[in-house]
């Protein structure tokens, strides 16, 4: 039995095999060979059964893809090329090499030939050509395809990460949790575990190494626990554990049908965090009475191209639709960072979370930022959607970015397309400086929604995905939570919401300290909501001020976190 701590990032206790997705070795070295013809017959073995996998796709799974169908035909276009095909086959003959390095060559060729084109689409075209390397070379080096495809029985996903089309494809597969080695309680594959009640242990680090396909392994997501080939006695005390766990969430289905308030009736409104329409069904049930964070730039990861207006459209209006009249806060993109859009291309950078990035990326390239909006907009005349923009760091961003709002209301307006003309306009206060500036920042906007996620990271400089410093991401430090109440209070004095959208809002025990901060909305992941509700019920909003302040009081987080507990 050998026991793994990793850090709990999606509550719940599950029992299952491990499925391990290990990262194929794509590396490829220069090679040569004698028989360049035999090599090149390799190149075209290899073509077919990417193409074969390919028409697979489309065929199976024709129907649902929507317009992730014509990527796939244009990526079976691509890999019928001629010209493709020979690069391949004249790098094999010219300098007598192997296919796996004649692949990456070509690849390398290609893409650098896409992206000099002056044409915004055809530059995009070059992730498409990275897609269907990746393809050949996988085909060549014997790596299957997508082995999360191949799941058929219960079990625990160990992987390195997850991509979000990797957790997508885990929802539809009996999936009972995932373990990854790298991530925190932030990463993107954490917040989708919890968007789907599965849990999650990440950070595990090289030990996780040590699990092997069929291991039976015990994964506590509360704590971060993993045991893995477990003792009798130690399944037994995870049973009882877990009957617990069990019975403490059926607790709390009370207040699935609640509001939020505290006992003496201080209403705090209690929303979910999405990054697909589809989440919005989950917030729905657990008794969310909003969307307070959709993280739009979902819709524009893991492809190769971008989605078109009308694809936004379709998305936004479907969480509308599911929310009925509750509001539903959409965030335009905010990519950058952590979170990559090949379709952009963008430039790798030194400090991705200090460069090129969300508001910066939108107000720099007007037709993205256009499409966006538009699509917003109109999806608006279907619901109480409203608009927020991520990682303002100054009143010219905001003034830029609402005449940008003005400019697609304009258009549709020209164009007899309906939208809501008094949607609600608001920004995250994410960066320091939008704390320490909300005073001026609240007079242009209808309201706030702070992320903590970032806030915690540029205002205690530690990258939030970096699990060698994570014990200095401190949500309570006293700085923090300042920087928090300098917001609400802003906001207040200027009649405006301020919620909060970062995982803080849904960390145990937080909402009464978020509450007494003066925060007017609490937005979290599905699993969050009904806990969020019950320590609000259990708390009056004098203790919730009186917590906050002795906080706010505290000279350390080291102190603050004792004091929580
Ligand atoms: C945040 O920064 O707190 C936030 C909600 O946004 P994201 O985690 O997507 O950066
Ligand atoms: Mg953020």
């Amino acid at each position: 039995m050998i026991t793994i701590e990793a850090l709990g990032v999606s509550e719940g206790l599950v029992k299952a095999k491990a499925f391990v997705l290990r990262e194929p070795d794509l590396s490829v070295t220069k090679q040569k060979v004698e028989d360049v013809a035999a090599e090149q017959a390799r190149v075209d073995a290899a073509i077919q059964t990417a193409k074969q996998q390919i028409e697979g796709i489309l065929e199976e799974a024709g129907q649902t893809l929507g317009d992730e169908a014509e990527i796939f035909e244009a990526h079976l276009m691509m890999i019928e090329d001629q010209d493709f095909i020979d690069g391949m086959k004249d790098i094999i003959a010219g300098e007598g090499v192997c296919a796996e390095y004649a692949c990456k060559v070509n690849c390398d060729n290609f893409q650098e030939m896409f992206r000099a084109m002056d044409d915004e689409y055809m530059q995009a075209r070059a992730a498409d050509i990275g897609d269907i390397s990746m393809r050949v070379l996988k085909v060549l080096k014997g790596v299957s395809d997508n082995p999360i495809d191949t799941i058929v029985e219960p079990c625990i996903i160990v992987a390195n990460d997850l991509t979000p089309s990797d957790t997508a494809k885990v929802g539809t597969k009996p999936v009972m949790g995932f373990i990854t080695q790298i991530g925190g309680r932030t990463s993107h594959s954490a917040i989708m575990a919890r968007s789907m009640g599965l849990p999650a242990a990440a950070g595990a680090g090289e030990q996780a190494r040590i699990i092997e396909n069929g291991d039976f392994i015990l994964l506590d997501g509360c704590t971060g626990e993993i045991i893995v080939n477990p003792a009798k006695e130690d399944e037994d005390e995870f049973d009882r554990k877990k009957a617990k766990f069990d019975e403490q969430r059926r607790m709390l289905e009370t207040y699935r049908n609640q509001k939020g308030a505290t006992s003496d009736g201080h209403r705090i409104i209690i929303e979910g965090n999405i990054g697909t329409p589809a989440d919005a069904v989950r917030v729905d049930e657990m008794g969310g009475e909003g969307v307070g964070l959709f993280r739009s730039e979902f819709l524009f990861m893991d492809r190769p191209d971008l989605p078109a207006e009308d694809e936004q459209f379709e998305a936004y209006k479907q969480a509308a639709e599911t929310m009925t009249d509750r509001p539903v806060i959409i965030r335009t993109l905010d990519i950058g960072g952590d979170k990559e859009v090949p379709a952009l291309a963008l430039e790798k950078e030194q400090n991705p979370f200090l460069g090129y990035r969300a508001i910066r990326i939108c107000l720099d390239r007007e037709e993205l930022f256009l499409t966006q909006l538009r699509a917003l907009l109109r999806a608006s005349a279907f619901g109480d959607i409203r608009i927020m923009f991520p990682m303002i760091s100054s009143l010219e961003e905001v003034l830029d970015a609402k005449a940008m709002v003005e400019k697609a209301k304009e258009q549709l307006r020209a164009e007899g397309k309906d939208f809501n003309n008094d949607i609600k306009i608001g920004i995250m206060i994410e960066i320091p400086v939008a704390a320490v500036c909300a005073d001026i920042l609240a007079k242009e906007v209808d309201f706030f929604s702070i992320g903590t996620n970032d806030l915690i990271q540029y205002s205690c400089a530690v990258d939030r995905i970096n699990d060698k410093i994570s014990s200095l991401y401190r949500p309570l430090h006293p700085g923090v939570l300042r920087l928090i109440k300098m917001a609400a209070d802003a906001a207040k004095a200027n009649g405006i919401e301020c919620g909060v959208c970062g995982e803080m809002a849904g960390s145990r025990g937080m909402a009464s300290v978020l509450c007494g901060l003066g925060v007017t909305n609490l937005s979290m992941s599905a699993s969050s909501i009904l806990a969020a509700k019950s320590d609000l019920a259990h708390h009056t909003y004098e203790e919730c001020v009186t917590l906050a302040n002795s906080l706010l009081g505290g000279v350390s987080a080291t102190e603050n976190e004792s004091n929580m507990g």
